[in-house]
């Protein structure tokens, strides 16, 4: 067996990686391609969005995760990706399909869903189990007994602190959620905890000679949620993830350990559609079909008293999910436009809207602006003009792959462009990804002896065939 780390920096497309090495933000990384490392650009597939990724990677399965939220319309809960019990759920989903999976040797850091193998310290456990909270606060208590680690992290901090007094102005203005200086470096502390506690945890791994470790560094994709893909406290993150390349890069070295670095998913600048139009989708919808309730993302919007829910709304940064909640199963346009008339052609006149998707008989439609077109592979240059044409066949398989998933809505909705560079966003986010458009799916590989063929790929779960190769027939 040959052993195998996986390291991956969560959000960071492409272009931005491209710009953080020309600028010498990330010397180890471009070290690692001035000594004859690959770098590319890889899809990452639809949804872009992390759970899509990890499920694919550690199970070979790309068609379960229909978005970061979704809805299963046959069990009628909502699935979320940051709550335990849809995690498991959708597992078990994987478990039932794929056998002989790198999830069952994985040793997983960070990684939302975590196999079998019983080791794994996952994303979405942190808080809820008192088994994870004891293996986070293990390496964590080590790191801050060492007086330079402690050192490190507070001169961080302080770099952090001076950023966003020179940042200030700009920041606050742009997302409430975002809110207060302080409330900044309170969440720029956190990410640093969590990229020292990946790391830690990673070199547990290495230290117990663990197969295969798969660790995911999520600060810069949280940090690009908040300030945007290339605000500077984002960048500045992605130069201490290069230090910690570094240090994790020396220490495989004496246990054999081949690394793969690469990132699930990009990230584009994005504005909420909820600030830039003064109401939410739901809220659009509504106004659209007044007598309907609504329950959009977390909460329910209704007009009158009336507490059954008509509509489910789920985000994924610019994708929006949309279920008829009285029906258990997929429905037509037909059939959904019995209870809503003229939904896909009202909902894409929408401002901030590029593309309504539903199913028509063994086909599928999509409206843009108002027009009709059947969703097919000659149609799709001509309604999304924006696409990268190098992208038209894999977008128009992941498309299709989309609507055809267990969790798949009834109407799709992804969200188009605000201004030549930003694009609307369902979510309170100034950096979104789940969607295509922009940087979104744009992903980047970094490889030394694993042969990947990069442009094969279709969905970044696709990986998993490359990666199971390489740990189990000692291909080199
Ligand atoms: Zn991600």
């Amino acid at each position: 067996m040959n052993k195998l780390l996986i390291i991956q920096i969560d959000a960071l497309a492409y272009p931005v990686l491209q710009k953080a090495l020309t600028q010498n933000l990330m010397p180890f990384t471009k070290s690692l391609i001035d000594k004859g490392w690959k770098l590319e650009e890889i899809f990452s597939g639809l949804p872009s969005t992390t759970p899509a990724a990890h499920l694919g990677i550690l199970y070979g399965a790309t068609d379960v995760v229909t978005g970061f939220r979704s809805y299963d319309k046959h069990a009628r809960e909502i699935i979320d990706a940051s709550d335990l019990k849809s995690i498991l759920k959708i597992e078990e989903i994987a478990q039932k399909r794929f056998h002989k999976v790198l999830a069952d040797i994985c040793f997983s850091v960070c990684v939302i869903f975590s196999g079998k193998s019983k080791k794994s310290f996952s994303h979405a456990n942190r808080p809820k189990t008192l088994r994870d909270s004891t293996a986070f606060s293990k390496p964590l208590l080590a790191y801050f007994t060492q007086p330079i680690s402690t050192l490190l992290f507070f001169s961080r901090l302080l770099v952090y602190l001076l950023l966003i007094r020179l940042e200030d102005k700009k920041l606050t203005s742009e997302l409430p959620s975002v809110g207060t200086a302080k409330g900044m470096l309170k969440r720029l502390g956190e990410e640093l905890l969590a990229a020292e506690f990946a790391y830690y945890v990673t070199r547990q791994g290495i230290e117990q000679q663990e197969n295969v470790i798969f660790t995911d560094f999520i600060g810069y994709d949280e940090l690009a949620h908040n300030y945007g893909p290339e605000h500077p406290l984002a960048i500045y993150y992605l130069s201490i993830i290069d230090l910690y390349l570094k240090r994790l890069y020396r220490q495989r070295l004496t246990k054999n350990y081949e690394l793969m670095i690469f990132s699930d998913h990009g990230s584009t600048l994005s504005m909420p559609y909820g600030l830039y139009f003064h109401e939410t989708l739901g809220q659009s919808i509504q106004k659209l079909y007044p007598q309907t309730t609504i329950f959009e993302q977390k909460k329910i919007i209704e007009n009158s008293p009336n507490t059954t829910i008509d509509l489910f709304l789920l985000y994924s940064g610019g994708l929006a999910l949309i279920y008829d909640a009285h029906s258990g199963v997929h429905l037509s346009q037909k059939q959904f436009e019995s209870r809503f008339p003229k939904f896909a052609e009202k909902v894409s006149k929408l401002p901030g809207i590029d593309l309504v998707v539903m199913r028509k008989n063994l086909d599928f439609i999509a409206y843009k602006n108002g027009w009709a077109h059947v969703l097919n592979l000659q149609n799709l240059s001509l309604i999304l003009a924006t696409l990268d044409e190098r992208y038209r066949a894999k977008v128009y398989g992941q498309l299709i792959k989309l609507l055809n998933s267990e969790f798949a809505a009834d109407v799709f909705v992804f969200a188009g462009k605000l201004d030549p560079n930003t694009y609307a966003c369902f979510e309170d986010q100034i950096g979104a990804h789940g969607s295509f458009g922009g940087m979104q799916t744009q992903s980047f590989l970094l490889t030394n002896k694993i042969k990947i063929a990069a442009d094969k790929i279709d969905q970044i779960g696709d990986l998993h065939h490359y990666l199971y190769a390489y740990v189990f027939s000692g291909s080199k």
